[in-house]
């Protein structure tokens, strides 16, 4: 087993390469640089092939495998918060950056996060183009009598009531730090996109 480098086993530049970037990124966010450092390893494995960068497949089953998290429309949309510079692929600075939000988040980091999941259009609002597929796929797992596009229209209706504070038919980043804080079931009103304290601890436990 000597000098092959098989999937688990890490050559020491490589290791050398890990341990620097987990005490770098120690400083900017919640992880301790020996978890930042294991969380890079479990990456490292889980990377594409030569490259330092995890695909939308891979992420996609370790958020419903570790995090119970299975709606595609919103497995897609948390991808997309992670991939901050938007090259369809997670980096190893997105990937511990990512985390320590999805696992140990201040509320505000939470409320921030929601949003950019939420604002499908990237334009800053939350809109009823926004809102539309994410209540219908929740709508869809209650089985309901009524016309599902009225039943969609009804609870588009029923946030905007709640959670539109300066009435402009569309929710600000202002309008939905101000819902949540009222009331906090509120950040996942258009469907789960952080993962449960359970979940989240469970997950970290296997990086101490
Ligand atoms: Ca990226
Ligand atoms: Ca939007």
């Amino acid at each position: 087993m000597s000098g092959h480098d098989g999937p688990s086993s890490i050559n020491i530049i490589e290791r050398k390469r890990i341990a620097k970037l987990a005490e770098h990124l120690s400083k900017s966010t919640h992880f301790a640089a020996k978890e930042a450092e294991h969380l890079l390893h479990y990456f490292y494995k889980k990377r594409l092939r030569d490259k330092d960068k995890m695909d939308r497949i891979t992420f996609r089953h370790i958020l419903h495998v570790s995090f119970q998290i299975s709606d595609d429309f919103l497995m897609d949309r948390i991808f997309r918060a992670f991939d901050k510079d938007n090259d369809s692929h997670i980096s190893m600075e997105e990937w511990i950056e990512g985390l320590s939000t999805f696992v140990r988040g201040t509320k505000e980091e939470k409320i921030n996060f929601a949003f950019v999941v939420y604002d499908v259009n990237g334009d800053g609002y939350i809109s009823k183009e926004d809102m539309f597929p994410m209540l219908k796929a929740s709508l869809v797992k209650m089985p309901t009598e009524e016309d599902p596009e009225e039943g969609i229209k009804d609870l588009l209706d029923l946030v905007l009531k709640k959670m539109d504070h300066d009435k402009d038919g569309r929710l600000s980043h202002v309008d939905f730090t101000k819902s949540v804080c009222n009331d906090s079931l509120l950040l996942e009103v258009f469907g789960p996109c952080l993962p449960t304290t359970e979940a989240a601890d469970k997950f970290m436990e296997e990086f101490q």
